[in-house]
């Protein structure tokens, strides 16, 4: 059963992804995952990202200005599996059960266009649906299946601000949090 994800994100152009990106951060943090790589030299986002792990709990980490060629040999070399998001891989359902026992997973989520070399380097190419729409929806979906829903009750050690959960009406614990 896959015990570590990390996160490595291509092709971010400060002027114009900071939003998505930090928001690859956000869900990958959500959503089960331990660390993003950011391959771009961006430290806004960075510390965005530092920010709410410092506020809502848990490890995650985010990592500035890596060299994604690095981390992929890096990753692999030390016996991760790396799968690539696109639209042109094979269909989730269709290879997850494969992926679902890799301990460690290194997924990949572009920006713009991906390098071609990225489709070589990977373990496997996943799509999720061969449609196209946003890498932040195909991580959501991929992290989900892989951990097959139980990301979802997980808890956040350290956590400065707790929701709690109610039908009706916004509730927490901690500082205010200002939504
Ligand atoms: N046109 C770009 C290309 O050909 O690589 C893709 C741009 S898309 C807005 C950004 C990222 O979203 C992609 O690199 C991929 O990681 C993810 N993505 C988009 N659609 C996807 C799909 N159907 N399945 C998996 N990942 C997807």
């Amino acid at each position: 059963m896959t015990r570590e994800v990390a996160v490595l994100r291509l092709g971010h152009r400060p002027e114009r992804d900071q939003r998505v990106t930090t928001h690859v951060g956000l869900t990958a943090r959500a959503l089960g995952a331990r660390r993003m790589f950011l391959a771009a030299d961006d430290r806004g986002v960075v510390a965005s990202i530092e920010d709410v792990v410092e506020r809502w709990g848990g490890g995650f980490e985010a990592e500035n200005g890596v060299k994604w060629r690095r981390c992929i040999a890096d990753w692999k070399a030390e016996g991760g599996t790396v799968v690539h998001l696109t639209m042109y891989g094979l269909n989730l359902p269709d290879v997850i059960d494969e992926i679902r026992p890799r301990e460690r997973v290194l997924v990949v989520v572009g920006a713009e266009k991906v390098p071609g070399e990225v489709y070589d380097l990977a373990d496997f190419n996943v799509a999720v649906t061969n449609q196209p729409h946003s890498e932040i929806a195909g991580l959501a979906v991929f992290l989900d299946r892989l951990f097959e829903g139980r990301e979802l009750g997980a808890s956040f050690p350290g956590a400065r601000i707790r929701i709690i959960p109610s039908a009706h009406g916004k509730f927490a614990e901690g500082p205010s949090e200002g939504t």
